[in-house]
């Protein structure tokens, strides 16, 4: 837990956030500002700023985030239609939120190749 870091607030529960779905080490919740009709995040509840940060003993977590990613498609019925993993990482890629998340997005056609 990073004191400074808002997802790490919200993987503990002090904002209240509802979650789509939370395990002992990740939670999915609603971004604050979707981008498209359906866009939630996936977070780990372990601090890790930036992907490029992830090392060999996270692996396993990281797939464990793709595995939720699905689960909670499936949930927001977007299963069949379609839907874009993204991690963006570090300043070029436009991170804001230095704890790793992957957004979840679909509901509707996304472009190709984003901006
Ligand atoms: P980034 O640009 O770092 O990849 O994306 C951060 C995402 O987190 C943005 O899409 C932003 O809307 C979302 N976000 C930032 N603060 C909050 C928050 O307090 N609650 C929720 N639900 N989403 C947030
Ligand atoms: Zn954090």
């Amino acid at each position: 837990m990073n004191e400074d870091c808002i997802f790490c607030k919200i993987a503990s529960g002090q904002f209240g956030t509802e979650f789509l779905y939370e395990s002992d080490e990740i939670v999915a919740f609603r971004d604050i500002h979707p981008r498209a009709p359906i866009h939630f995040l996936v977070i780990p509840k372990k601090h890790i700023p930036k992907v490029s940060d992830i090392q060999p003993d996270d692996e396993v977590l990281i797939g464990k985030m793709v595995a939720v990613a699905n689960i909670v498609a499936k949930l927001e019925n977007i299963s069949e239609t379609g839907y874009r993993l993204i991690f963006n990482c570090g300043h070029d890629s436009g991170q804001d939120v230095f704890h790793i998340h992957l957004h979840v997005l679909g509901g509707r056609k996304l472009n190709w190749p984003p901006g």
